[in-house]
């Protein structure tokens, strides 16, 4: 069925204000299944000032904390009842195997909104004590407000779920909103906002505008009535709008990429290692930005653990994701395939052995096999760079402290995984892992009341749980002379 997308601003579809559209395409046939409207500054314009109206004495402006809360569990439920169609929307436009969103993305957004609803209530100011004001006493306190209009730019690669951490926690503090989706998932964002208009949201809160980066995100970034911007991407494009930011002093929450390690000491359950590394490679074509890609394993296990790796690898089934048995489908577009296979390239240019997949070359589609390389080291180009594909790479390590070393040697510090059977390794290790996150014996859990960002080239902030909310907000404080 063809698409033909339009922005959502004040509650209704719009057309970009010069006419202009971009193709979308499928990553399973290269076939063009529709089009989507190609923002404007114009359109940006247009959604910032709808979000703004609503912030300056709109409706939403004078709902409570309550009435949020209760706006944000209808629209959890109106997303989980529409489960399936946007699991589907998601996974077709990337080539995704709809079950991983069905089981992943969509019920984590449902949770997250309806934990925002929580944390609606929990946004308080404090009194403060003081010293009073020359000599008279005083009482201050702090008030939590909204931070303002919001600019939510976001990925491909799981785009409901990621909409949905910024949406939930910038709506529990108030805020309004204009999204910018990826210029190839632009489906479930605009779901999403008609849902929000049925769940009863006042129009003009969220907006969705669809587009190019360079253009609409640019514009959002550059928008004097924008106060924040939420972006999850690239290190580059991430970089970009810290540069655009920076001289207007806008708040900046910045979710990038990441090179994660999954350590394997000798002690651990082989098979729950296996089984952990290998969902962290091959889950979303290992387009996650918690990929866990540089696997560490202490050196008596790495041989046998890469050849089973390998053979986990080659067992996956390739293909379009719509079909049963089909277990992985492409990577999401063309110029992600060519990254993949340049990056696999390097790695046996660079001495690595290739112990399963390599350079793909499909008749059609942007298929690439599951890839493990054994015997590498942490300075080759494949350890370094982040790939964002199903691209694993094993490296060895002798003792407990090499191999906290080699996790942290890496200009990324998003999150890590400790497999080891041992209590006590496991806390020394998660301890002194430079992450914003560690699972232990597990890859990646992610819950609505956890915190989730990175350190170092992996960003800047956090979203999720109440922290997450309050990044939303401003703390103002008020002083009141209290003379006698
Ligand atoms: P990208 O940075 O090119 O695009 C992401 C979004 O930013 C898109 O909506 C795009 O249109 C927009 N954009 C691009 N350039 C922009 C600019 N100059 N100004 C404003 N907006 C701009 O990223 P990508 O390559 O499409 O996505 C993959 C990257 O995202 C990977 O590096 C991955 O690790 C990262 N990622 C991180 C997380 C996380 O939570 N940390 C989650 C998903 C993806």
């Amino acid at each position: 069925m063809t698409q033909n997308l339009k922005h959502f601003i004040e509650g209704a579809h719009a057309e970009a204000s010069d006419g202009a559209r971009m193709r979308l395409v499928s990553p399973v046939d290269e076939q063009e299944y529709g089009s989507a409207a190609r923002g404007t500054a114009e359109d940006v314009d247009r959604a910032v000032a709808a979000a703004h109206a609503q912030l300056e004495g709109g409706t939403w402006s004078r709902l409570h904390a309550g009435q949020r809360a209760q706006l944000l569990l209808r629209l959890a439920d109106l997303v989980e009842r529409d489960t399936a169609l946007l699991a589907d929307m998601d996974a077709n436009a990337i080539g995704r195997s709809p079950m991983e969103p069905r089981m992943m993305d969509v019920p984590n957004a449902v949770a997250n909104l309806r934990a925002a609803a929580g944390w609606t209530q929990q946004l308080e100011g404090r009194t403060v004590p003081t010293g009073g004001y020359m000599g008279t006493p005083t009482l201050s306190y702090t008030l939590r407000e909204p931070v303002g209009v919001v600019g939510a730019i976001v990925p491909w690669n799981s785009p409901l779920m990621i909409t949905v951490w910024k949406l939930a926690a910038l709506l529990a503090a108030g805020c309004t909103v204009v999204i910018k989706p990826a210029e190839e998932t632009p489906q479930s964002a605009l779901h999403l906002a008609r849902l929000a208009q049925e769940a009863g949201f006042p129009d003009g809160v969220i907006n969705v505008v669809t587009g190019f980066g360079d253009v609409v995100g640019r514009a959002l970034c550059e928008h004097p009535l924008v106060a924040k911007i939420s972006f999850t991407g690239s290190p580059e494009a991430g970089r970009a709008i810290q540069r655009i930011a920076a001289p207007l002093f806008k708040r900046v929450t910045l979710e990038l990429g990441g090179k994660s390690p999954q350590i394997v000491f000798d002690d651990a359950s082989f098979d729950d290692a296996l089984r952990g590394c290998a969902m962290g490679l091959f889950v979303n074509q290992g387009q996650v930005c918690a990929a866990g890609s540089r696997i560490l394993v202490q050196r008596s296990l790495a041989k046998p653990f890469a050849q089973a790796l390998a053979e986990a690898a080659r067992a996956v089934t390739v293909g379009d994701p719509r079909q049963a048995g089909v277990q992985m489908g492409p990577v999401a577009k063309k110029a992600q395939f060519e990254r993949v296979n340049r990056y696999i390239q390097l790695g046996q240019d660079e001495g690595a052995v290739l112990l399963a997949g390599g350079v793909s070359r499909p008749e059609k589609g942007w298929f690439v096999q599951p890839t493990i390389f054994a015997e590498a080291t942490n300075q080759m180009t494949i350890a370094r760079e982040e790939i964002f594909g199903p691209v694993g790479t094993v490296i060895p390590f002798d003792t407990e402290e090499e191999a906290i070393a080699l996790a942290n040697d890496s200009s990324y510090g998003l999150a890590a995984t400790v497999w080891t059977t041992q209590l006590a390794r496991a806390h020394r290790v998660a301890a002194r892992v430079k992450a914003g996150a560690v699972g232990v014996n597990c890859w990646s859990p992610l819950d609505a009341n956890l915190p989730w960002g990175g350190l170092k080239t992996s960003g800047i902030g956090r979203e999720g749980g109440l922290p997450g909310a309050l990044a939303y907000t401003e703390e103002k404080v008020v002083t009141v002379l209290l003379p006698a």
